[in-house]
């Protein structure tokens, strides 16, 4: 194989880092049409998202091949917009992915490359721009750069602004950051009015019961926890739970059904499955498991709410086949309730919910 090295470059082109986009200095030997300023940048860009779009990226960044007709030309071009967007998309789903574990380092390269992607294919002033500037934005304010995200924030606003064609989902999106941003500064005021229109726009995408609204509620309810006014942020908290309980108890009907079918058609395990990608998998527990914290810390007063968010994450970790974790907040459901002395029908559905997991443990061949 050709191995191609910056110097060897035709004049006038010059290559720019991945990352900060500076004069390049290395190239990586995997693809050979990725580069770098250093190996700061190649490592961090590699640990973020390289390593999987790595092989991806060389039909997009080598030269068109030579087509023998028009109509071959076409479809040429059809597959690599294909290929654009596909990139467009994975990349954006690992970038939240890491944003909703808290990994804002690595999330930026990731957004990064989704951002350029939609450049390529979209042009600079398109709405499809919006979902990465704000992807950008989230990273920053998790690490502190507020003035970074301040200027992706104003990026995707105008943007926005000038678009004719803007999808509620977008607007949402747009105006959680925004609620995101002010919360970091402390103007709960502006947050409040942003997280407001955020759960308006979603309501008006995907309803008012949607998973896809629950964030909004769920950094409302922040904001009031926040401000001490502790029986809004309650309510508020309440209404999330609700609605990933109805989310993943819907599955979950679904599943222990086909499960008991499956098991006996086949004699083996059916597949669990959450119905949600990686990143919203990760919003599930990093917004339940906050809830639970807060729950916790009340538990004596009201163990019925701890125990409502426990089975929730009971139900997500069983559906994402993570029976350990499952099994682990099951235990502390029972506990709970026994400790509390509950009545006994709570304490056997969690006793229900904890036979269905074990027999998990002890697949049937
Ligand atoms: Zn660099
Ligand atoms: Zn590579």
């Amino acid at each position: 194989m050709n191995v191609i090295y910056p110097l060897a470059v035709p004049k006038g082109r010059r290559l720019c880092c991945e990352v900060c986009e500076a004069p390049a200095e290395r190239v990586c030997a995997a693809c050979t049409v990725t580069y770098y300023c250093g190996v700061v940048h190649q490592k961090a860009d590699w640990d973020s998202i390289h390593e999987k779009i790595c092989q991806l990226l060389i039909p997009l960044r080598t030269c068109m091949p030579f087509y023998n007709s028009e109509e071959e030309r076409q479809h040429g071009l059809q597959q690599l917009q294909q290929r654009q967007k596909y990139l467009i998309e994975f990349c954006y789903t690992v970038a939240q992915k890491y944003l909703f574990e808290g990994k804002h380092e690595d999330a930026v390269p990731a957004a990064l490359h989704s951002l350029r992607f939609r450049v390529t294919l979209y042009g600079l002033s398109s709405v499809e721009l919006v979902p990465a500037y704000l992807l950008l934005a989230e990273a920053s304010l998790g690490l502190g750069r507020i003035v970074q995200a301040e200027e992706y924030l104003f990026q995707a606003q105008w943007t926005v602004l000038k678009s004719t064609d803007c999808s509620n989902a977008t607007h949402s999106l747009l105006h959680r950051n925004l609620g995101l941003l002010y919360r970091a500064k402390k103007n709960y005021e502006e947050a409040r009015y942003h997280l407001a229109n955020d759960i308006y726009f979603a309501s008006c995408a995907f309803g008012t019961e949607d998973i896809r609204t629950s964030g909004g509620y769920f950094h409302l309810a922040n904001i009031f926890y926040d401000l001490k006014k502790l029986d809004l942020a309650d309510t508020l908290y309440t209404k999330v739970s609700e609605i990933w309980h109805a989310y993943l108890n819907n599955h979950y009907q679904v599943l222990s059904q086909a499960h008991t079918q499956q098991m006996d058609l086949l004699g083996k395990l059916f597949e669990n499955d959450t119905g949600l990608d990686e990143a919203q998998e990760a919003e599930a527990i990093r917004i339940l498991t906050s809830i639970l914290n807060i729950r916790e810390s009340t538990s004596d007063k009201a163990p019925q709410k701890t125990i409502f968010v426990l089975k929730i994450l009971v139900m997500l970790y069983y559906l994402m086949m993570n029976s350990s974790k499952a099994q682990e907040y099951g235990m502390r459901a029972l506990s709970l309730a026994k400790e509390q002395q509950l009545d006994v029908h709570e304490q056997s559905t969690i006793q229900e919910l904890l036979s269905l997991i074990s027999t998990e443990d002890h697949p049937i061949t």
